[in-house]
């Protein structure tokens, strides 16, 4: 099982549930937005919090947002790039911040486009590959809704391989599968 988490907006909420897993003896790899205006991963406190994932034995991705190049009133990009150059750039810098290699991406909201193109990063693993969402079974917790029965199906057992996202910061309370 692939268990994944995107960090959308708060380091110290991911930190708390990287901390539950690794009691619980469970490594996943935590994604980590470069452009937002939630945290900045290049802060000493931000620092800290994404050392310590790592050393808890998770992995750091980049989480990418390619509407942060487009969006209205932004800064142009200085040059033209592919969509692939900005992941690998941006996970160039992601991994200097963090002092650890980071060769996994996930993408922000991605547009149908992005979600259909089955990019090919060189160097990376990119986790909207074809592949895992193919050949994993792929349950989400996005906009805090999981649309399949996600406890049921990890019990089943029917599917060989899971592929799990869920965001850290839905954390209210236990926000059960609804019809
Ligand atoms: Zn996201």
């Amino acid at each position: 099982m692939i268990l994944r988490h995107d960090i959308d907006n708060s380091l110290p909420q991911a930190l708390r549930l990287a901390e539950i897993e690794a009691n619980e003896g469970v490594k996943s790899t935590w994604f980590a937005l470069l452009r937002t205006d939630f945290y900045n991963p290049a802060s000493a406190s931000a620092q800290k919090m994404l050392r310590r994932i790592r050393e808890l034995g998770h992995e750091i991705g980049l989480h990418f947002d390619e509407m942060a190049y487009s969006r209205e009133g932004g800064i142009e990009p200085c040059a033209n790039s592919s969509t692939e150059e900005r992941v690998v750039h941006e996970a160039n810098i992601l991994a200097d911040v963090c002092g650890c290699p980071v060769t996994t991406v996930s993408m922000h909201r991605p547009s149908k486009a992005t979600l259909e193109a089955d990019l090919e990063i060189p160097g990376m693993v990119n986790s909207y590959g074809k592949t895992f969402f193919h050949d994993f079974k792929y349950l989400s917790d996005s906009r805090r809704r999981w649309r399949e029965p996600v406890e049921d199906i990890i019990r089943g057992g029917e599917y060989a391989r899971l592929h799990i996202l869920t965001h850290a910061f839905w954390r209210r309370r236990v926000y059960p599968f609804r019809q």
